[in-house]
């Protein structure tokens, strides 16, 4: 769990969230069925889209509106969870925003309690999300979404919320659509078009209720949710079909409704966040510098030494904070990156790399490495070294696979060096100082790598007491480079 805890008070904000941008009257999350339904229909396809935005349009959230990340990385028997989600100090933006991705976990675990699953795989639930600039004062949260449920049973899908950076609010449906008759029946054939092509709904539309529901001069269109190319709409059982068609799920193509939308918001869908190619273009253009690499420094290879590690930041709040304590003992560690985070972060990057810090490489999007194929795993790798580079110009030599999961099939596919650690501090684990101080100290020896996570408060708060125990004992704080330079191989594998 991360510093921030999900509270009691969910069921509320779950209530909210159905009531402000979830369902029209059904009183369960329309998330599992709608999932579950899909995968009988094989719906879930790999997604086209992922990233195709690129760097370039990232809005700067340091400029325009504060934003933290929050991250949930679990790890147990049963699962592996990595969510990242982002957080704006905004209240209801904020409650509605950790609702969808509660609703997503949920998804998967009710997924998960139907599935037989096998001793030999662990399944993972995997949330990470880009922001996309789409006009002067609006930009798109873009969630990426990666179950595996088991071998055979993984889904992905992309969604996208939008947020007016003005009014600090997530565009509903009723501002994304156009309120004249014309929007209107533009939407209202598309609908009924695409209902009649699916045999499962074709028979059954209610051709003037549905066009009742459209043309409602009070509605919200709190049934529509977005991906980067189209708009899903989820209607109750008897709302605009005959009841034996259940409750329909509508998937009409954005290019189709575009002249049915705002002015305002067609203006975006048809501007840069549609165009992958552009930011392609600049790309070619950006000057070529050759990235650098983490220098050893020339060390008394008989010093004692220990390489303190960080994993699955930057954090917008907390890895300042870690750098600070670093330096007040002039410590140098090594940092394993989320290549999503720094995407959103290139500033707390530059801070780190700057103080003489190692970066490493911990994947884009903290997935188990031994449970996806080749093309992801070097996706994974690939696009991270790169956002590292964009932000630094330093190039990782060596990444640490999530979850400690790797295997030799992995590593061949990976040349950075995979660095494993010896001294798990279990921060994520207890999130008390003392027992990551008691963790460290009970295992310390010459030459050891210590597992941390600058996602933690905890984290943060054990490290004064461990850098002026550690400084004590007179070991010289290095970076892994370093350590498996002067120390050789460490004890794992
Ligand atoms: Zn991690």
């Amino acid at each position: 769990m991360s510093s921030k805890t999900f509270y009691p008070a969910l069921i509320f904000t779950l209530l909210i969230f159905l009531a402000a941008c979830g369902q029209n009257d059904s009183a369960e999350p329309h998330g599992a069925d709608e999932a579950r339904g899909m995968l009988e229909e094989g719906k879930y396809e790999s997604k086209a889209t992922k990233d195709e935005e690129g760097t370039e349009q990232a809005i700067s959230v340091s400029e325009d509106i504060h934003m933290n990340v929050i991250s949930f990385v679990e790890e147990d028997d049963d699962k592996f969870v990595s969510m990242h989600y982002p957080e704006f100090e905004v209240k209801e933006m904020d409650m509605l925003i950790e609702a969808f991705a509660r609703e997503k976990l949920d998804v998967f675990n009710t997924l998960l309690s139907s599935e037989n699953i096998s001793d030999k795989f662990t399944p993972q639930f995997n949330m990470t999300f880009q922001t996309n600039e789409l006009s002067e004062n609006v930009f798109a949260l873009q969630f990426d979404i990666d179950s595996y449920i088991s071998e055979d049973v993984t889904f992905n899908e992309s969604e996208v919320i939008m947020v007016n950076k003005d009014t600090r609010t997530i565009l509903t449906g009723e501002e994304l659509f156009g309120s004249d008759d014309e929007s209107r029946e533009i939407l209202y054939n598309v609908l009924l078009e695409n209902m009649k092509n699916n045999s499962n709904l074709a028979g059954y539309v209610d051709e003037e209720h549905l066009r009742n529901w459209v043309f409602e001069p009070t509605n919200a269109f709190t049934n529509v949710r977005f991906t980067t190319d189209s708009a899903i709409f989820t209607f109750s059982q008897s709302e605009i079909a005959a009841a034996a068609a259940g409750a329909p799920v509508v998937t009409v193509d954005l290019d189709d409704i575009r002249n049915a939308l705002a002015n305002n918001i067609t203006a975006l869908i048809d501007g840069e966040y549609m165009s992958s190619e552009r930011a392609e273009d600049e790309d070619v253009e950006e000057a070529v510098e050759k990235p650098g690499e983490y220098e050893i420094r020339d060390l008394d290879p008989n010093s004692k030494m220990i390489a303190l590690t960080f994993d699955d930041g930057p954090d917008n709040e907390l890895t300042p904070e870690v750098l600070e304590r670093l330096s007040n003992y002039e410590a140098r560690a090594t940092f394993f990156l989320l290549g999503t985070k720094v995407n959103l972060f290139p500033d707390v990057v530059e801070n780190i790399v700057n103080a003489g810090h190692e970066v490493g490489n911990h994947t884009w999007s903290h997935k188990d490495l031994t449970t996806i194929s080749f093309n992801e795993i070097t996706e994974e790798i690939v696009q991270t070294n790169e956002a590292i580079i964009d932000a630094v110009n330093v190039a990782p030599v060596v990444y640490r696979a999530p979850f400690g999961a790797n295997n030799d099939e992995v590593d061949q596919y990976i040349t950075l060096k995979n660095v494993d650690w010896d001294i798990d501090s279990e921060d994520w684990l207890t999130h008390n100082p003392a027992a990551i101080n008691e963790m460290v100290r009970a295992n310390v020896d010459d030459g050891k790598i210590v597992l941390m996570h600058d996602i933690h408060r905890e984290t943060v708060d054990s490290l004064d007491e461990m850098l002026s125990f550690l400084t004590a004992e007179g070991y010289e704080f290095v970076t892994v480079s370093e350590i498996l330079h002067y120390k050789g191989e460490y004890g794992v594998e």
